[in-house]
């Protein structure tokens, strides 16, 4: 089960990762919809690049994705926020990222992943 190897991190314990990872049940439910070689493919990759270096993803411009970054990989993007932005930018509400104002300096919400042609209308 690909989804428990990044969903054990928890802030508490002791992690070899700069930032901790947190799923909305939509991200979960668009995850399990893939693939799972894609599943693998995106794992990995929200690995290599989010629990690294978050902040080298593309920022989305509209106006309703405020605060909302898209990591991409082949066709596929997972969009998420980092949970500092999201309060900097004043996107909370609009992200309706729960929680977000209880969180430290490196929480990541992941809210959604999918095919480039539909992820973003979610
Ligand atoms: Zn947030």
């Amino acid at each position: 089960m690909v989804i428990n190897m990044t969903v054990t991190l928890s802030p508490k314990e002791s992690s070899p990762y700069l930032y901790n990872l947190h799923r909305t049940k939509a991200f979960v439910k668009s995850f399990c919809k893939l693939d799972s070689n894609v599943q693998k493919m995106l794992d990995r990759t929200i690995r290599d690049v989010l629990l690294v270096a978050p902040f080298e993803t593309k920022m989305l411009g509209s106006p309703e994705l405020k605060g909302k970054r898209s990591l991409r990989r082949g066709n596929f993007r997972v969009l998420f926020v980092i949970c500092r932005e999201c309060r900097k930018l004043d996107a909370v509400r609009l992200n309706n990222c729960i929680d977000c104002r209880n969180r430290g300096e490196n929480d990541i919400m992941l809210f959604v992943c999918g095919h480039r042609k539909h992820v973003y209308e979610e």
